[in-house]
C-alpha cells in the first residue's frame, strides 16, 4: 500500500438494526489479492441504504455495518492479481461488490443472481467511509473526464433504471410510466428514458417533484397525492388513451405495485424495481390475460450494463439533480428520505 493511506478513517457505522448511524473513526482495511482499495470521494445515498438501517427486508445485513453502494473515488491500492487497474484510476463501488464469476449465472452475465454475490453496504462494508474495498472484477471503471460527485448516483440508481428500461423492452417513440419519478432512481430513469427517446409519464407527489421531472424530460405528470383515479389519469396521459407501453416501478410504497397492471397497455410490460418492505405485486387475472401483459422484476445490472450506463453519463446525456452534504450528516439525509422529501438524490462528501 502506498504510504499516504492512513491507518484510520471516518465512517458512518450501524451497530444495531434500526440505527442510528454513528459517525466515528474505524481502521482502513487492506485489499486482498483480487481486490482494490478505493479512496471514496463521494457516495450517493440510496433508499436501499435506509432499508438496510431499518432491517425491513427478509435478508440480514452484516453488523456492525458501513452502508453505502454508490461510491465514486480513486484507486489507492490493489492486490497482486489485479492487472488491469492502475493506482490513480477512477473507480466506482456499486451494489454488486463481487461475485463468484463461475456459477451458471455469472457465466451468462447474470451476476446479480449469483448466490455468492457480495453486496456493498449490506453484506460487506460499503461506501459511507473514506476507503472502501471492492473486488477488482466488479469495480466500475469510471473514465477520467467524469465528475466523481455527479456520477456517484449513476453507480446504483443509474445502472438499475437503465437495466430496468432495457428489461421492459420499450422502444424509441413508445411511452413509459415512471412511478416514483421524483426520487433518486426515478430522476435518473427520467434522464435515461429521455436519452432513449421515450414519451415519459412521471408519477410522484408534490409540485417540487412535478417541476423537477418536467425539467428532466417528462412530458406528463400524475400526482399520486392528488389524483382521484390514477389508472384513468395515467391512461389519459398517453396519446391514444390505451396506457403506456412500459411501467417502471421505483416507488417505495406498495400501492402502485397493485395498480400498474391496470393501466399498462395491452402487450405492455410492468417492471418492478422498488422494494417496499413486505409488499406484494397484485394484478387482476382477467385483464392480465386478455391484455397479454408481462410483469417482471429487475435487479441492478451486470458489469456490461454498468459500463453502458456510465457511458451514457460520459456522453453528457445524464444530468440528474443532486444535493451534496458531508458524510457526517448522513442521518439527516435518512430522515428526509424517510419523509419522502428528497427530490432527486443526496450525495455525501466523505471529506466532511
Ligand atoms: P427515493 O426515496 O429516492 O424515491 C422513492 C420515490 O417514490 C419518492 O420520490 C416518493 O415520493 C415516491 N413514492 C412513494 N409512494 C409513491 C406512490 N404511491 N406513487 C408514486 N410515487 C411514490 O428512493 P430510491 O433511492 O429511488 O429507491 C427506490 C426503491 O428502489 C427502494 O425501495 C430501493 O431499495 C429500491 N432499489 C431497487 C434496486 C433494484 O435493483 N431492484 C436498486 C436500487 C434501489
Ligand atoms: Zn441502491
Amino acid at each position: 500500500m502506498s504510504q499516504d493511506i492512513p491507518k484510520e478513517q471516518w465512517a458512518q457505522v450501524i451497530h444495531k438494526t434500526g440505527g442510528p448511524v454513528e459517525y466515528k473513526k474505524i481502521p482502513v482495511q487492506k485489499p486482498g489479492p483480487d481486490e482494490v482499495l478505493i479512496n471514496i470521494k463521494y457516495s450517493g445515498v440510496c433508499h436501499t441504504d435506509l432499508h438496510a438501517v431499518n432491517g425491513d427486508w427478509p435478508l440480514a445485513t452484516k453488523l456492525p455495518l458501513v452502508g453505502g453502494h454508490e461510491g465514486a473515488g480513486v484507486v489507492v491500492a490493489k492486490g497482486d492479481l489485479v492487472t488491469d487497474i492502475e493506482i490513480g484510476d477512477y473507480g466506482g463501488v456499486k451494489w454488486i461488490n463481487g461475485s463468484c464469476l463461475q456459477c451458471s449465472f455469472c457465466q451468462q452475465a447474470d451476476e446479480p443472481l449469483c448466490s455468492q454475490a457480495l453486496l456493498s453496504g449490506y453484506t460487506v462494508d460499503g461506501t459511507f467511509q473514506q476507503y472502501c474495498i471492492a473486488k477488482a472484477a466488479h469495480m466500475a471503471r469510471i473514465p477520467k473526464e467524469c465528475d466523481l460527485e455527479a456520477i456517484a448516483p449513476v453507480l446504483c440508481a443509474g445502472i438499475t433504471v437503465y437495466k430496468g428500461l432495457k428489461e421492459s423492452g420499450v422502444r424509441p417513440g413508445q411511452s413509459v410510466a415512471i412511478v416514483g419519478a421524483g426520487g433518486g432512481l426515478g430522476s435518473l430513469a427520467c434522464q435515461y428514458a429521455k436519452a432513449m427517446g421515450l414519451d415519459i409519464i412521471a408519477i410522484d407527489g408534490g409540485d417540487e417533484k412535478r417541476d423537477m421531472t418536467k425539467k428532466l424530460g417528462a412530458q406528463h405528470f400524475v400526482d399520486f397525492t392528488k389524483s382521484k383515479n390514477i389508472v384513468n389519469d395515467v391512461k389519459a396521459a398517453t396519446e391514444d388513451g390505451l396506457g403506456p407501453h412500459a411501467v417502471i416501478l421505483v416507488a417505495v410504497n406498495e400501492k402502485p405495485f397493485q395498480q400498474a397492471a391496470e393501466y399498462v397497455r395491452p402487450r405492455g410490460t410492468v417492471v418492478a424495481i422498488g422494494l417496499p418492505a413486505g409488499a406484494y405485486l397484485r394484478a387482476p387475472v382477467f385483464e392480465s390475460v386478455i391484455k397479454m401483459i408481462t410483469i417482471k422484476g429487475s435487479y441492478v445490472g451486470n458489469r456490461k450494463d454498468s459500463a453502458e450506463a456510465i457511458e451514457f453519463f460520459r456522453r453528457g446525456l445524464i444530468k440528474a439533480p443532486y444535493k451534496t452534504c458531508g458524510l457526517s450528516e448522513l442521518q439527516k439525509v435518512y430522515d428526509l428520505m424517510h419523509e419522502g422529501k428528497i427530490a432527486g438524490r443526496y450525495v455525501v462528501d466523505t471529506s466532511k
